[in-house]
């Protein structure tokens, strides 16, 4: 017999599914993001394997976000993941961080305020940013809630400020190039304490 909570839980899953196709772009013709790009939601358990270990994809953490940032994403194993896509919707960073205030399995911590949120690192593509071929674009840097902190302007390019810089994915959303010109790496695939891709740590060797 299923309760009231039961039916709320399944009228949600639709909900979060038809989010995910939104958000993965499959409504509108954009490549699907691999799940592996996808950001956790604010606040998560670090390293990974706690936040995984701890998250039991309630989804208590969807319906406060006032912009629909997070969504639920299914595994390959059928589980339910808490996911945050910052191209489509990123996060805007509550001053009372429902998300986290909600998650009733202290999955999500909160880290002293959305000033300290770590979702991943922002990362410009030279090779797609136009100002890198002598073009005017300020539209991340307008963007950033921590401008001349999270992101800064040398010489009218932008440049990450590695320390300040949230995540949130407010940068990749603004940026008008396809396929962006700056993107979120997920904080589980920075190197701790670096804040440095792992990809291209290994790279350096
Ligand atoms: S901080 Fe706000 S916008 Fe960001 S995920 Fe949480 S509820 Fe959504
Ligand atoms: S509320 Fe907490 S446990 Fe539930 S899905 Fe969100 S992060 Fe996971
Ligand atoms: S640089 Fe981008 S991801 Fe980082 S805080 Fe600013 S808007 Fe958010």
């Amino acid at each position: 017999m299923s309760g009231p909570r039961e039916r709320s839980r399944r009228d949600l899953l639709t909900g979060w599914f038809s989010a995910l196709r939104d958000a993965t772009g499959a409504a509108r013709g954009a490549p699907r993001l691999k799940p592996e790009e996808l950001l956790r939601p604010p606040g998560a358990l670090k390293p990974d394997e706690a936040f995984l270990a701890a998250c039991t994809g309630c989804g208590d953490c969807i319906p406060v976000c006032p912009t629909a940032s997070i969504i639920s994403l299914e595994r390959e194993d059928g589980r339910l993941l808490p996911v945050i896509d910052p191209s489509a919707r990123p996060c805007q960073l509550c001053s009372d961080l429902p998300c986290i205030a909600a998650c009733p399995d202290g999955a999500l911590i909160d880290p002293g305020g959305p000033e300290r949120v770590r979702l991943g690192i922002a990362k410009v593509e030279p090779k797609r940013c136009v100002t890198f071929r002598g073009e005017v674009c300020r539209s991340c840097y307008a963007a950033c809630p921590y401008p001349d902190r999270a992101i800064l302007l040398i010489g009218g390019r932008p440049l990450v400020g590695s320390g300040a810089c949230t995540g949130c994915g407010l940068c990749e959303h603004a940026c008008p190039e396809h396929p962006k010109a700056i993107h979120v790496i997920a904080e589980r695939n920075l190197v701790p304490g670096l804040r440095v891709p792992r990809d291209e740590y290994d790279r350096r060797g």
